[in-house]
């Protein structure tokens, strides 16, 4: 018998990012602001003491200290990963064991079903309200009566834009059994500062089974250097860097993470910014939609994106990748990343020409 590759590997797709030269990048919810224009000399100096020919800590201590000062959370409450990714994949491998239960929601982050399958969980789903609000009180229901072993997603919603208030998320965490994983990724972005009133990050001590997940992919700026947290109790804490592979965050993204997390108010004007451009974006489309119908709904937004319904996602998106800019397709969904104030104003002629030409 000639090697085979098993089921669950035989159809799988490598992940596949819109990939090419377009002038125009909104489609990752990434900062639109390189944070080497401020920082870069500074991580240069860091960078150029490092033994490249030892291995990185495996614990990335500084990098963890410089998140637990910015967050206000205790160093021994955090696991720093190799972006939030790597810890969804060590919660989802070693938190669960193969057939255990984890219920994600829809519409939410792909990559939670996407681990969930790959280690044999049993993955089930729980459809949204008709509005992409979530029910937490149906959540807690169908956590209780499936014997959910674990829920997870992201507040605020990626892709909806819509967050559930923290009140709710306290509630379903002391309401079920379940672990309860909150992939705050955007939490950033809500409230009057980072993680703001909304989050739960301050609670990850008072509750076993909660862990909140965070990234310095988005408002820090960082998506290049793939650093992650998970932030959850003492116990979960030692068992996850049990879990975790020993030298998961190199020692560059750790220097990197450190300098940058140290710099509360340049990261604070970035995020006031980000979060300016994405009200003149969400502004911008909502005037659209009031002149053109084949925009269905846009979504409130607490997050550096908007959302769209439409059943013209397809055209629309091929006639902006036609102009050189790349957003995000989901079905009869588009995702559009809030860009610089040229990036969008680019964008919301070249949206306005196409729908004109409809
Ligand atoms: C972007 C994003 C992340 C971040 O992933 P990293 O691996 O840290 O870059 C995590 N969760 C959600 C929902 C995201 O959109």
């Amino acid at each position: 018998m000639p090697y085979s590759l098993n089921k669950k590997l035989v159809n799988l797709k490598p992940y596949d990012p819109i990939q090419g030269n377009y002038k125009i990048r909104l489609d990752a919810n990434e900062s639109f602001f390189n944070v080497n224009e401020i920082l870069s000399e500074k991580v240069l100096t860091e960078i150029a003491k490092i033994n490249l020919n030892r291995y990185p800590d495996p614990y990335a201590e500084e990098l963890v200290k410089a998140f637990s000062d910015f967050y206000e959370i205790e160093r021994d409450l955090i696991t720093a990963g190799n972006g939030s990714d790597e810890i969804i994949s060590i919660i989802t491998s070693c938190f669960l064991e193969k057939g255990d239960t984890i219920l994600t929601l829809s519409n939410d982050f792909s990559m939670y079903a996407f681990y969930g399958n790959l280690y044999e969980l049993n993955v089930k789903c729980l459809e949204k309200n008709t509005d992409l609000t979530v029910d937490v009180d149906k959540l807690i229901a169908y956590c209780n009566e499936n014997s959910v072993k674990a829920v997870i997603f992201s507040n605020p919603c990626n892709p909806t834009s819509l967050g559930i208030c923290r009140e709710d998320v306290l509630k379903l965490i002391q309401n079920v059994s379940s672990l309860v994983i909150v992939d705050e990724a955007y939490m950033d972005f809500w409230g009057s500062d980072f993680c703001g009133e909304e989050s739960v990050i301050k609670n990850t001590g008072d509750y076993d089974n909660l862990i909140v997940l965070k990234t310095c992919s988005k408002a820090i700026g960082l998506a290049a250097a793939r650093i992650g947290f998970a932030v959850s109790s003492k116990k979960n804490t030692i068992a996850l860097k049990a879990a975790k592979s020993p030298y998961n965050t190199d020692s560059i993204s750790q220097i990197v993470g450190k300098v940058v997390l140290s710099e509360k108010k340049i990261l604070q004007n970035m995020r006031n910014e980000i979060i300016f451009q994405r009200d003149e974006l969400y502004k911008g489309i909502i005037k659209l939609s009031q002149q053109f119908e084949q925009i269905e709904v846009v979504y409130n937004t607490v997050t550096n994106f908007v959302f769209i319904k439409t059943s013209f996602a397809d055209a629309i998106f091929n006639s902006l990748l036609k102009k050189s800019i790349a957003i995000r397709k989901m079905g009869n969904y588009l995702r559009i990343t809030a860009g610089n104030k040229a990036e969008n104003k680019e964008l919301l002629k070249s949206l306005e020409e196409i729908l004109n030409n409809f």
